[in-house]
């Protein structure tokens, strides 16, 4: 058996989401008439407080067509600088929308309003537009921290005031809201459009949604087809999506004590542990006199599976399929590593 904190990617969905899928009715979404993707649209902009939704293969694919829509070749945007628009989706933004990019160093991932005022450019005809600021919560990089609601909105105001559009990155959104005991609209409210993974800690085996104003989702849904988003019996996908974002939000609290539960484990046994928010334990390996690729191999060999981060950096990730058990036993696990 192994235990696998890799990712909450790494979630299948529920036996109801299953068979939710069996039973889904389904018509051809790019003529818009898949009864179940049309509800799930529905469902989640209201959840997300947002006039209007579109379902998307993934969360890559969610925050593309956002820049995409938002802005023409040529733009500015501003993003945290270990973002995952930036680190991790393979330059996209660059290679499909032709934006350059403005990298700022955060604060645990939060942007701070007073380096976007400063990032943001004038009119001169030297300079690129900046159309766009991009932030991300919970922040993966910065070991899924909270970026909280009044954080975001001065960094919104500051973009308003300067006529540029907000895109949250909220792959895992529900995860800070849950944190914090917040509704999740009192974060998106600071934005113009917002992304939200349903295949991960949300158990749903494929797809994200992207939310914005009607206007704003019209025109994505002609880019998303563009980039060959546009699914035919896409409600098979979308039944379990519904449950996602309706049945599985709250039960989240639980990946985040087991989060804190193997930190704490962590800190007895030495290693020094960055602060837990959510669901995801950044410890650094350097004390074990283990480079965090070594310390991975030793961990696999005993059944354990995470992912690194940083030389010295390795990541876990808790969710559905990780029990209190598990965190015993991992903890065991890396006491006989440390101790070998
Ligand atoms: C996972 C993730 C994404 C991308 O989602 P995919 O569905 O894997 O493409 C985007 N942003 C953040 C912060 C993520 O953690």
């Amino acid at each position: 058996m192994t235990i696998d904190l890799r990712s909450d990617t790494v979630t299948k969905p529920t036996e109801a989401m299953i068979r939710a899928m069996a039973e889904a009715e389904v018509g051809d979404d790019v003529y818009g008439e898949d009864p179940t993707v049309n509800r799930l649209e529905s469902i989640a902009a209201e959840r997300l407080g947002k006039e209007a939704a579109m379902f998307v293969t993934s969360g890559t694919q969610g925050n593309q067509v956002a820049v995409l829509t938002h802005c023409v070749s040529g733009d500015e945007v501003i993003m945290e600088a270990n973002s995952h628009i930036f680190y991790y989706e393979g330059g996209a933004v660059a290679a499909l929308a032709g934006v350059q990019t403005r990298t700022l160093a955060g604060v645990r991932g939060a942007l701070q309003a007073a380096d976007v005022a400063r990032a943001i450019r004038g009119a001169d005809i030297h300079f690129p537009r900046t159309r766009l600021v991009c932030m991300e919560n919970t922040h993966n990089r910065a070991g899924g921290a909270v970026v909280a609601p009044e954080q975001m909105e001065a960094v919104y105001e500051t973009a308003k005031r300067h006529g540029a559009a907000v895109h949250l990155d909220g792959a895992r959104l529900f995860n800070a809201a849950v944190a914090l005991g917040r509704d999740v609209t009192e974060f998106t409210r600071h934005t113009d459009s917002v992304t939200v993974c349903l295949s991960k800690g949300l158990s749903a085996p494929v797809g994200s949604i992207l939310a914005g104003d009607r206007a704003f989702i019209e025109e994505a849904r002609w880019w998303r087809k563009k980039l060959g988003g546009g699914l035919r019996q896409a409600g098979y996908l979308a039944a379990p999506g519904i449950l996602a974002l309706t049945e599985m939000t709250e039960r989240l609290q639980e990946d985040h004590a087991r989060a804190r539960m193997l930190a704490d484990g962590l800190r007895k046994l030495g290693l020094h542990v960055e602060p837990v928010e959510t669901n995801i334990v950044l410890v650094r390996t350097e004390s074990a006199g283990l480079t965090a690729e070594q310390f991975l191999a030793r961990l696999a060999e005993r059944g354990v599976r995470a992912v690194d981060f940083d030389e010295y950096v390795v990541r876990f990730t808790t969710h559905r399929h990780i029990g209190d058990q598990d965190i015993l036993k991992t903890l065991e696990i890396i006491e006989s590593v440390l101790t070998a």
